[in-house]
């Protein structure tokens, strides 16, 4: 999954508080904290794609993506946070905690077979949505659109320039989508998929780092020009 993702982030921005407590963009990366932690590994050759299982492509993402792994990620991620933002309570730990993990749930749903319980485990879970590529990007994009909604909606914008730009946001991402996940979708579908033409591990982990920063980078500066409903 990829922008489905952001569907989550939007929990915690405005549950009618004046200010967030965590902030979009900081949910953001959040919700991404396992495909950051990815993005590094295949980087590092140590995770990657290129699996083909009865021609169609899985990970090999026994760290990042395993149940055990996304629970220490989360956690990590929550006392990360915690730690940067110098906060003494433990509130702010189990949202970016629950944002983070809530990445496993959700691929969990898209993914081929290929998210083990602990690193090396046989058993190797996903429903494989992808599998219907077209009812999976409907469903991505759905929850994306669902979460723009719902911010726009507690949130005021500065100027119009904040409230197209977010729907600008929504097109650039859907397109970044499409490109790179119902494009290989189809392909699979339509058994044309080349494994061999995938980017080398150190591009392809890259390319997740830089997509994910893109996206929080984008949606910190519409944040910028929008405050909450709530705010005095
Ligand atoms: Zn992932």
């Amino acid at each position: 999954m990829l922008i489905g993702h952001y569907g989550p982030a939007v929990f915690d921005t405005q549950r009618g508080h004046a200010q967030p407590i965590v902030k979009l963009w900081e949910a953001f990366l959040a919700v991404q904290a396992m495909d950051l932690v990815a993005g590094v590994l295949v980087m590092l050759s140590i995770e990657g794609g290129g699996v083909v299982v009865d021609g169609k492509p899985i990970f090999h993402i026994p760290w990042s993506h395993s149940l055990l792994g996304s629970l220490v990620i989360s956690a990590a991620a929550g006392l990360t946070y915690k730690a940067m933002r110098k906060k003494d309570g433990w509130r702010e730990f189990w949202i970016i905690f629950g944002l983070a993990f809530s990445h496993w749930l959700l691929d969990l749903v898209v993914h081929r077979p290929d998210l083990p319980i602990y690193p090396g485990g046989e058993l190797l879970l996903g429903f494989a949505l992808w599998d219907l590529p077209w009812i999976a990007f409907a469903l991505e994009a759905s929850l994306l659109a669902w979460a723009f909604w719902f911010w726009q909606s507690v949130t005021v914008a500065k100027n119009a320039k904040y409230d197209w730009g977010l729907w600008a946001l929504y097109a650039f991402m859907l397109a970044i989508h499409f490109t790179f996940v119902v494009s290989e979708g189809l392909a699979v579908q339509a058994g044309t998929y080349d494994p061999n033409a995938a980017p080398p591990d150190i591009v392809l982990g890259a390319m997740f780092l830089v997509v994910i920063g893109v996206f929080a980078g984008l949606i910190a500066l519409i944040e910028r020009g929008r405050k909450s409903k709530f705010a005095d």
